[in-house]
């Protein structure tokens, strides 16, 4: 098909796909709890902001492996509905509030939070734009954790390059990624790579029968068809060259 990048579906077409999906990224609770104990002084007064936060998969993860209150923030009310209605059947609606808003424009106080954390979401506003906006609204010696797509080697074949300066043209290496976070403010304190079971058992696989499902719910709409096609080419990209690249956490502390 046509190189084209997601961004040019329909957002909401999009997130009607994949909020009926259990994660709409790359991820595990494995791995959030990993990032989590890099983070020191969690206690009953932590409070954390999760943007970009979907339907809240890790942000239950997040609320049930701390007594943190969280804000999941999301642009898309939908994910956000979902979100809240999960936390109340989990029992944590006291600690866990969704609301519709854009990562770009936060309804936040200055110092507000101990830690922001986003999953597969920064590349909305852009990683180095997204670390230095986000950062007055920690407090200071607080911990941004993001997790964000990086490049693992120097050069790459140029399909895969092609692919993804379409799809996310700021893409870096990790050491580039490393030295933005200081750039922007933060010590790194963490930096690891997700397996790549976060893609294909989390992501990848579990898309294939709601793909189905929606080319025949939309039968003969050539905008699903293109969007369905995209995320098949996604995965085989994936599959073809994931030793190039992957998600990275990177986590940092506020100076
Ligand atoms: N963190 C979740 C979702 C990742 S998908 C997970 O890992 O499963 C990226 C999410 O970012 C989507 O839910 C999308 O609606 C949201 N998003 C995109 N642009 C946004 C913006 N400007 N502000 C807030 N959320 C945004």
């Amino acid at each position: 098909m046509e190189d084209r990048t997601i961004h040019e579906f329909e957002f909401t077409l999009i997130n009607e796909f994949f909020t009926e999906l259990e994660r709409q990224g790359p991820g595990s609770p494995e791995e959030t709890i990993r990032a989590l104990s890099f983070i020191d002084n969690l206690s009953d007064k932590t409070k954390i902001a999760d943007l970009g936060c979907g339907t809240g998969f890790q942000t239950m993860v997040l609320a049930q492996n701390t007594k943190a209150t969280i804000t999941a923030l999301d642009l898309y009310a939908g994910s956000i509905d979902k979100l809240n209605a999960t936390a109340k059947k989990l029992g944590l609606q006291n600690r866990v509030k969704g609301i519709v808003g854009s990562m770009n424009d936060l309804p936040f106080q200055n110092n507000e939070f101990d830690i922001i954390w986003s999953e597969g979401a920064i590349a909305n506003i852009g990683f180095e734009k997204g670390l230095n906006y986000w950062k007055k609204f920690l407090k200071k010696d607080g911990y941004v954790a993001v997790t964000y797509e990086s490049w693992f080697t120097d050069e790459r074949p140029t399909e895969i390059e092609k692919w993804w300066m379409d799809a996310v043209p700021e893409i870096g290496t990790i050491a580039h990624n490393v030295s933005i976070m200081q750039k922007t403010g933060y010590i790194p304190a963490a930096v690891f790579t997700l397996p790549e079971s976060c893609w294909i058992d989390n992501y990848f696989t579990p898309q294939k029968a709601r793909q189905e499902e929606f080319l025949k719910k939309h039968a003969g709409n050539k905008t699903v068809e293109n969007m369905i096609a995209f995320l098949r080419h996604e995965a085989d990209l994936y599959s073809k060259y994931k030793q190039y690249y992957g998600y990275v956490f990177y986590i940092g502390k506020r100076i």
